[in-house]
């Protein structure tokens, strides 16, 4: 039996957010943006949180329905467990005027319930209070006697120290006073929304802020389409605002800026290289950066992952832990070797990691990171958290420089960076046959989300196949480093 309703909560927030949204998902789902490794990471993430609080309320009824299209065998086992004056329900479902809502978890307190939705997140989001504002509204209107109506989210300082203590890694509050200030905003929010999907046509709404907040939303490849590929929303450190009023001014392109612009001069530079295909290079600045390395040079990059419910012992919520690194070794007549690490995911990989980095940056030399606030960053909190491995880290950490630095400071700058200095930017530019395009795993989040997914267990892919994709990808990012330090040798 298919279920009757029009709106969900997750359409709802979506009316909430863009009523074309609400529209194109109704109406053209096909025209959806394709879901990454990393969203798909997110997802399993929020799914994997949500399972564990229940744990908080144990021994509960689910009251989930057996496919995604039968709500309204989950609205009946809802009633029948209610009726039944079940302890505590999970996924209790409820439907009113056509608006349904399933709250995570839901216990008996007195003559009525209290009602929990969990989150992934370590704060209350200004959207959530939106989302429980709805599930009141459905559930008291359902007839539902509601004594309060709760978050739980992720407690960001619980330190693991053996078995998960799920009352220290999640907070809970009360959210009840302003989800019943909210209700009228509610009721007329979901009278839009209907009215919306009433609509014949798509709802003539331009793109604007509201595409990225409070979620980016997946109709960004349709509704973004007549954006140049290169644009005045690609000009470096400006603000959406001011993106968005050269936009509303019918100003698309570089060349259409007026010469009054309030720009800032690295910005005019970006867009000034642009039009007359100036590249920048200041000799004597980059001079001065290669002659103080010292050899033998190491090219060092980190991968990090984070997980919500920390793994291991001595971690924290969302604490991004190394899992991986790629060294390359460079000596003065140019020879090169390469090392790396790629931990299994069974065990705390950091151990390991710091013994291995430890060993592979025996000696001297510069170790040469691209944005060096990251890698040090990790270094620092690996010396917190082993303090037997601070002194050997202390001495990677001195040895640290930044290759980024010759290209924040716009040292060398050529118009394909498009005033980005990110790595990603700058190889293309500078190195055009090194390319991550052919790489299986291109990006960073990419990589993080795969290799979460191996240490929660549900990676369903060729786990062989796919640490080779993460070692080649990692292996490119000092690649890329290598190659970048030869150019700038070059010029
Ligand atoms: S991309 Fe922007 S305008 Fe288009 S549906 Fe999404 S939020 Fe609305």
């Amino acid at each position: 039996m298919a279920s009757s309703h029009i709106l969900s909560k997750s359409t709802f927030m979506r009316s909430v957010q863009c009523q074309k949204s609400l529209y194109l998902n109704k109406f053209s789902p096909e025209l959806k943006d394709p879901i990454s490794d990393s969203q798909e990471a997110v997802f399993q993430t929020g799914t994997n949180v949500g399972l564990l609080a229940r744990q908080l309320f144990p021994d509960g009824e689910d009251s989930s329905p057996p496919t995604p299209f039968e709500y309204d065998q989950a609205i009946m086992k809802t009633s029948e467990l209610i009726k039944a004056g079940t302890k505590v329900i999970y996924e209790a479902c409820f439907i009113h005027e056509g608006v349904l809502c399933a709250i995570d978890i839901l216990v008996k307190d007195g003559k009525g319930y209290k009602a929990f939705e969990v989150k992934s997140s370590t704060e209350i989001k200004p959207q959530y209070i939106v989302d429980a504002s709805l599930q009141w509204f459905v559930l008291t209107n359902s007839g539902i006697k509601l004594s309060d109506m709760s978050i739980v989210y992720i407690n960001n300082e619980y330190v693991r120290k053996g078995k998960l203590n799920l009352k220290q890694l999640f907070n809970q509050e009360s959210v009840l006073s302003l989800a019943k200030e909210n209700q009228l905003f509610i009721q007329q929010q979901i009278e839009l929304a209907k009215a919306t999907l009433k609509q014949k046509t798509v709802p003539a709404i331009d793109i604007g802020p509201h595409c990225s907040d409070p979620y980016e939303c997946d109709f960004a490849g349709h509704c973004w389409k007549h954006i140049p590929e290169y644009s005045v929303f690609d000009i470096a450190n400006l603000r959406a605002t001011k993106k968005f009023a050269f936009y509303e001014e019918g100003i698309l392109e570089l060349s259409a800026i007026p010469e009054d612009a309030p720009l800032n001069e690295k910005q005019w530079q970006q867009i000034s290289c642009e039009l007359n295909n100036e590249t920048i290079i200041d000799r004597p600045k980059i001079k001065e950066f290669l002659k103080a390395l010292k050899y033998p040079l190491h090219f060092l990059d980190f991968e990090t992952f984070q997980l919500p419910i920390p793994t291991f012992d001595g971690s924290r919520p969302y604490q991004q832990l190394v899992f991986q690194y790629s060294l390359h070794q460079q000596n003065k007549a140019g020879n090169i070797r390469h090392f790396e690490y790629l931990a299994k995911g069974d065990v705390d990989p950091r151990p390991q990691f710091i013994e291995q980095l430890i060993h592979d940056c025996t000696g001297l030399g510069d170790i040469l990171v691209y944005n060096i606030g990251f890698e040090r960053g990790k270094l620092t909190q690996l010396a917190i958290d082993f303090p037997a491995y601070k002194k050997p880290i202390s001495r990677i950490v001195e040895r640290l420089k930044d290759l980024m630095v010759p290209f924040q400071n716009r040292w060398y700058y050529v118009p394909q960076m498009r005033g980005s200095y990110s790595i990603k930017n700058v190889l293309p530019a500078l190195v055009p046959e090194l390319s991550y395009a052919g790489l299986e795993i291109n990006n960073g989040g990419d990589a993080s989300g795969v290799f979460s997914s191996i240490v929660e267990g549900s990676f369903e892919g060729n786990v062989e196949q796919v640490r080779k994709n993460l070692l080649e990808y990692c292996k490119m990012d000092t690649l890329a480093m290598v190659r970048i330090l030869e150019v700038l040798k070059e010029v």
